[in-house]
């Protein structure tokens, strides 16, 4: 249930309503937005009687909540979250580049690429440390190792870091050189992997399962949400369907659907989405234009050496030139408008 207070109600209204649900044995999240608060209750919340809450002062109205998440939903934070990673905006109008390789595999690899997408307007550099790989005789990443090179290219070229977290034991470690955690689309339901990010004050990535739906994936979100950590940023990055040309489909869909059902930033990944570089270009355009709120690029200097993910690395030529596109659609777009809901 959601309580929703009138717009400028008094403090003491607003909590006569947070301490009557705490009686009733339940949590609260506030949402506090320019105008009006709107309290969320946390928790299986059925047995409540939204009637017992129209009657307090100040109380607007208050509506069972129909889908199950609740924290990550936009009836409860109807405004769109916009959040910092490290002094980059995410979220509302804002358009957020994220590029790198998909694996770090070397210094000089690492560094050159970082030099090439920071030139070319990307504003956090993405590279794996830890990868999540099918075969276990594929390259697992260099760990620590891939840490500390992420570490120095972000401070070589001011840029902050998004990589990914495979375990919960690794959580703190990865925190302390990360600036965004990703969270991977084969992790995407690693309960405890999602509580242990949810626990710590770092931006989180959370990648779409590629077998998830979009309520499996809100749900996800919200593990983290609930947890106490409310920066996260929501990543389509395609789904398993049944057709083999591409290595998957990204689910353009997803991106208007998302924005109506949550408050959450949404990125799109056409490297994943695609598997194939000559598909990144037309498919980041598609993202944009559908109105996501920036993409994530996997970008190699020489993509036939790369370790991982080569076929759909693109050259920091074809990146820099895709960023003058995107920019341009993204120019296009009416911001205030983008995830209208009303039917008139
Ligand atoms: C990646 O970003 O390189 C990656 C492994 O992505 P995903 O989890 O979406 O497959
Ligand atoms: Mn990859």
């Amino acid at each position: 249930m959601i309580v929703v207070m009138k717009v400028h109600a008094e403090q003491d209204e607003i909590d006569a309503v947070v301490q009557r649900i705490h009686k009733l044995g339940f949590n609260t999240h506030l949402s506090t937005g320019a105008e009006r608060t709107i309290i969320g209750v946390v928790g299986a919340d059925r047995r409540l009687e939204p009637m017992n809450f129209e009657v307090m002062a100040g109380v607007e109205k208050a509506v069972r909540v129909l889908h199950p998440f609740k924290i990550a939903s936009r009836d409860f934070h109807p405004e769109d979250t916009v959040f910092e990673v490290h002094g980059v905006p995410i979220g509302g109008h804002h358009l957020t580049i994220m590029a790198g390789p998909c694996s770090v595999e070397s210094r000089e690899q690492l560094l050159e690429t970082a030099a090439a997408v920071k030139e070319a307007g990307a504003q956090i550099l993405r590279g794996g440390a830890y990868k999540p790989r099918t075969s276990p005789y594929s390259f697992q990443g260099l760990g620590l190792r891939g840490l500390e090179i992420l570490a120095e290219a972000r401070e070589r070229y001011d840029m902050p870091v998004v990589t990914e977290v495979m375990s919960p034991d690794l959580v703190p470690l990865v925190a302390e050189y990360a600036d965004m955690l990703q969270i991977g689309a084969r992790s995407m339901q690693n309960y405890a992997l999602l509580q242990a990010v949810g626990k710590v004050n770092k931006p989180v990535l959370l990648k779409r399962g590629m077998m998830s739906t979009m309520q499996e994936w809100l749900m996800a979100a919200e593990y983290i949400l609930s947890n106490g950590n409310d920066r996260v940023a929501l990543c389509e990055r395609g789904i398993r369907t049944f057709e083999p040309y591409t290595r998957n489909t990204l689910d353009i869909n997803a991106i208007p659907a998302m924005r109506n059902l949550t408050h959450l930033p949404i990125i799109g990944d056409p490297s994943h989405g695609t598997g194939k570089w000559e598909l990144v270009g037309p498919i980041a355009r598609a993202i944009i234009a559908a109105g996501a709120n920036g993409l994530i690029i996997e970008v190699h200097p020489h993509p036939d050496e790369a370790l991982s993910d080569g076929a759909q690395s693109l050259k920091p030529k074809r990146f820099a030139e895709l960023m003058r596109n995107v920019h341009a659609i993204h120019d296009l777009l009416d911001h205030e408008n983008i995830h209208d809901r009303e039917t008139d």
